[in-house]
């Protein structure tokens, strides 16, 4: 597929001349989802879902976000150039799409980052069968298969009745993770309010824009130290190790995040309860999706590209790692500019 090509600046498209999630400002630009390695300020005609507008919008300011902002709902073909675009769902976060591009009887899919496990906050990842498949690999190997979130979610609840003195502080980032950790509570039947860190509130108003059913947030201020103790607090990771959590009434240092499956790293981050719960694809997902969308040809980035390459290969496909630069590792990623602590 030559019409797609790995540049220093990111995926290009030639026939339709855009950029994929490029990592300079550039002339037009198709973002997946608005994670900040993947939605970067200054391009000149941003094509998007209307959630990643609106989030980008939110975390870089309607200026920075892109001087002509096209918003693309899901399932919308357009042409642009001598290419037809579209986007379907990636179940990663809200808005989060996959870049379909029909060209010359050919189709090639760039699936940002994805998951395929449920998700009430966000569209569930639709299958699109295609020639080409581009696919992120953020936890490609055989030891990532992450649990069942909702058993994560009564593993903390468990935690929770169990020190009613206590304050479960949860560290997740702001966009996609927070949302999701609240909904799980919500399924796992906690409906008391739950208490925000500043830097997670706008992100959770956005949400509740779009009709994602969050439950009672409150602001977590010092002010309201006693009503906090027995509660659960959500904060950017960056914050649960600093003296903002030290602050709280008997602190339970939780991280909600896929790399927890990895002890080092949280007891690096002195995490005393892990939650394994990732908005990645697993080892066994990556597999799956890569066999379900029928291609014989798939191209694998950011991550640990060499063991799904190695697999993919045996399996008789065409497979190669793009090693594109500057897509980071949201799963730890802290407040973004737009999202002052508190
Ligand atoms: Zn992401
Ligand atoms: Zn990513």
């Amino acid at each position: 597929m030559d019409w797609l090509t790995p540049t220093p600046q990111g995926l290009y498209c030639a026939p339709g001349d855009f950029y994929i999630d490029p990592v300079v400002p550039v002339p037009r630009a198709v973002i997946t989802h608005g994670h900040s390695d993947h939605a970067r300020p200054f391009h000149e005609h941003v094509i998007a879902t209307p959630e990643t507008l609106a989030i980008m919008e939110l975390r870089m300011g309607a200026d920075r976000a892109g001087t002509v902002r096209q918003a693309l709902p899901y399932r919308v073909a357009i042409t642009v150039g001598d290419v037809s675009l579209w986007l379907a769902p990636a179940g990663h976060v809200l808005g989060s799409a996959q870049v379909v591009m029909d060209y010359r009887g050919r189709r090639a899919v760039v699936s940002g980052d994805y998951k395929r496990a449920p998700d009430a906050t966000c569209a569930p990842f639709e299958l699109v069968p295609c020639d080409l498949f581009v696919t992120e690999a953020t936890f490609a190997l055989p030891v990532f298969r992450h649990p069942d979130p909702l058993h994560e979610i009564a593993r903390l609840l468990g935690n929770v009745a169990l020190f009613p003195e206590r304050t479960h502080v949860i560290g997740c980032y702001a966009l996609g993770k927070a949302q999701r950790v609240i909904s799980l509570l919500r399924q796992g039947g906690y409906d008391a309010p739950l208490w925000l860190h500043g830097a997670l509130l706008p992100m959770c108003a956005l949400y509740a824009q779009f009709g994602v059913e969050l439950g009672p947030l409150c602001p977590a201020t010092v002010a309201r130290k006693d009503e906090l103790r027995g509660g659960i607090v959500l904060a950017p990771p960056s914050a649960i190790a600093d003296r903002w959590a030290r602050r709280l009434p008997d602190p339970v240092v939780c991280l909600a995040s896929g790399w927890m499956q990895v002890r080092q790293r949280a007891k690096a981050r002195g995490v005393e309860l892990p939650l394994i719960v990732s908005d990645h694809a697993d080892w066994d997902e990556l597999l799956q999706t890569c066999a379900d969308v029928g291609a014989p040809e798939i191209w694998v980035t950011h991550g640990r590209e060499d063991a799904l390459i190695h697999v993919l290969t045996q399996r008789g496909l065409r497979a190669r790692a793009l090693r594109l630069i500057g897509y980071g590792d949201e799963e730890t990623e802290d407040a973004g500019p737009a999202e002052v602590p508190a």
